[in-house]
């Protein structure tokens, strides 16, 4: 197994000021391994769901070669559930609801091959779950990504910084890492977390980009502006599928090619973003993504002279 992913499979309910989805498959698990799936084979999911979910979804993500001997199915039992509403700005949005139902039973049980993955994605989770998951590794995997949300830092905050300090990249959106830092400069707040474990931090800021810190270095990646943003749910988990998915394949953790999973990750997101829920990544191929590659290259490419030189 080269990539294992722990994260909620759910449910999601959906406005937007332009349109609304009252049921849609979500969960940042299906989301990162969806995205994952563009690049990399061997690829694993951890989590629960209830009798309700749709066997046609599984059997989608079964054909995308991703592995469900992690997914947990609890029978008589309801998956876990979310409700968000998004701004004007669609950067921000309100949870509005969410429903634990089979995540509050979410005690993962590792198959044997998954505890001998190379790649190991630790979605939006309670960090013991997270924490868990990370003990029951045969071996220390060559990369761990993780992601997570306030939610944590006001609730379990020492648990979490035990999990951070084991990881090798964090990502997280910008109003999280000024949380996480207690600082509001970006810079400021990279180097307080970067002194907490992870060797590189990515900060995610919607329709703004992302930046990378690490090595002392900084990469920032613009987001596609796009004509119609339907619905950015999961944009942050496809965004670090396609990242991890990338550097799964290429297994290469430089900065250089830290800086081109970024770009990949920008572009997944970008998809992710033109339809409710996961349909999007569901519709294109590697020959979309290439294309969309191109797109980024082309965004900020410029030429300039110096004036002293
Ligand atoms: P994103 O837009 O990338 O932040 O992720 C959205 C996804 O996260 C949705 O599909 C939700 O099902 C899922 N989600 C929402 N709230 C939580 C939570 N508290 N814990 C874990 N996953 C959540």
């Amino acid at each position: 197994m080269k990539l294992i992913t722990v994260g909620t499979v759910a449910f999601d309910r959906i406005e937007t000021p332009f349109g609304k989805a009252d049921k849609v498959v979500g969960g940042a698990a299906t989301y990162i391994s969806l995205a994952a799936s563009f690049f990399t084979d061997g690829l694993g999911l951890v989590s629960v769901i209830g009798e309700d979910f749709p066997e046609d979804m599984l059997e989608m993500m079964r054909e995308r070669g991703i592995d469900l001997n992690g997914l947990e199915v609890l029978p008589g039992r309801e998956s876990f559930f979310w409700a968000g509403r998004y701004h004007y700005d669609m950067n921000t949005r309100d949870t509005l609801e969410t429903r634990l139902n089979v995540l509050s039973d979410l005690d993962p049980r590792l198959p044997e091959p998954y505890a001998q993955a190379t790649y190991l994605m630790l979605g939006n989770l309670d960090p013991v779950v997270q924490a868990k998951v990370l003990e029951q590794m045969k071996e220390r995997p060559a990369l761990v990504v993780m992601d997570t949300m306030n939610f944590w830092m006001d609730s379990a905050l020492d648990k979490l910084k035990e999990v951070i300090a084991s990881v090798d990249i964090l990502a997280i959106n910008d109003a999280e890492a000024r949380q996480l830092s207690g600082e509001h400069s970006l810079v400021r707040a990279a180097d307080k977390i970067l002194t907490m474990g992870p060797k590189y931090l990515v900060v995610k800021k919607g329709e703004h980009g992302a930046l990378l810190f690490g090595q002392g270095r900084v990469f920032f990646a613009p987001a596609l502006p796009l004509e119609d943003i339907v619905d950015p749910t999961g944009a942050g988990d496809t965004f670090a599928g396609g990242f991890v998915g990338y550097l799964a394949h290429t297994q290469d953790h430089s900065f250089e090619n830290l800086k081109r999973a970024i770009i990949v990750g920008s572009a997944l997101a970008s998809f992710c973003c033109e339809r409710f829920g996961v349909q999007r990544l569901l519709e294109i191929g590697r020959e979309d993504i290439d294309q969309r590659i191109q797109q980024f290259v082309d965004l900020v490419d410029f030429d300039i002279q110096l004036v002293g030189s």
